[in-house]
């Protein structure tokens, strides 16, 4: 049972509360995510059934929604952010970072390429090149990968946001996607790391007005990450494990 916790900054979808200018740009995201890109997500996650039990966290909740005990009981958080980066506490983004180097899975969506969370896991700006809606192609380029498993070769979003190169992270342990827009860009689009103990999947398509979380094809990457992310072993003491007795030692009889 791999236990998921969606975060979602809930912005876009409360955004007229803030300003009543930004109420058709929130109706705009609402036709497409009408409970909340955290619930599109969570949809989509529960097809995998049985293997998981999900829960979706805000920003609006306490703690923006991710107490330790909500990480303790975590073994794969989902990030989608946005416009609300800056508010989330610097305490929480230390606790995600820890819980990542313990162990936990964490995939970070779309623009969540700019959330502290990555930011901080990478150690990098993040940033890329960007341009309003066009075509992506994005293609399968390591099929062997757990990620890639019931892949085509390439498939097609006939709208998405689209983000170039130079995508300014470290060197990724897989690149596993590769997006072409046809203005001409290319990115990264879908990239594995490693922190501790814990496995990251960076992956682009999700702008929020888009139907890129419709898309079957972005539904079988999402699930096979969650089912890659999940942790096999986690790193349980704090601080550097301490060795009683040094194979040295034993080796000498001395222990
Ligand atoms: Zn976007």
């Amino acid at each position: 049972m791999i236990r998921v916790t969606i975060w979602n900054e809930n912005f876009h979808e409360r955004m007229a509360e803030f300003d009543e200018k930004f109420r058709p740009y929130q109706e705009k995201v609402l036709a497409v995510h009408p409970n909340g890109l955290h619930n599109t997500l969570a949809d989509l996650v529960r097809e995998l059934g049985d293997e998981v039990t999900i829960r979706t966290a805000t920003l609006d909740m306490p703690d923006a929604g991710l107490p330790q005990e909500v990480l303790d009981d975590t073994d794969v958080l989902l990030w989608w952010g946005h416009m609300a980066h800056d508010q989330v506490p610097d305490e929480v983004v230390d606790r995600v970072q820890q819980a990542v180097l313990n162990g936990m899975g964490l995939i970070v969506l779309h623009s969540a390429h700019h959330s502290k969370v990555f930011k901080r896991l990478m150690g990098t700006t993040c940033d890329i090149c960007w341009r309003d809606d066009t075509f992506e192609r994005v293609f399968c380029v390591e099929p062997s990968h757990p990620i890639a498993q019931g892949l085509p070769r390439y498939f097609e979003l006939d709208v998405e946001e689209c983000y170039g190169e130079r995508f300014d992270i470290p060197k990724p342990d897989d690149v596993v996607f590769m997006a072409w827009h046809d203005i001409g860009e290319v990115l990264r689009c879908g990239c594995t790391f490693t922190r501790g103990y814990g496995k990251i999947f960076y992956f682009q398509p999700g702008h929020e007005t888009n139907r890129s979380y419709y898309n079957q094809n972005v539904r079988t990457i999402i699930k096979n990450a969650v089912k890659w992310a999940a942790p096999h072993c986690r790193r349980t003491v704090h601080g550097a494990p301490h060795i009683d007795v040094t194979l040295e030692e034993l080796r000498l009889g001395k222990k």
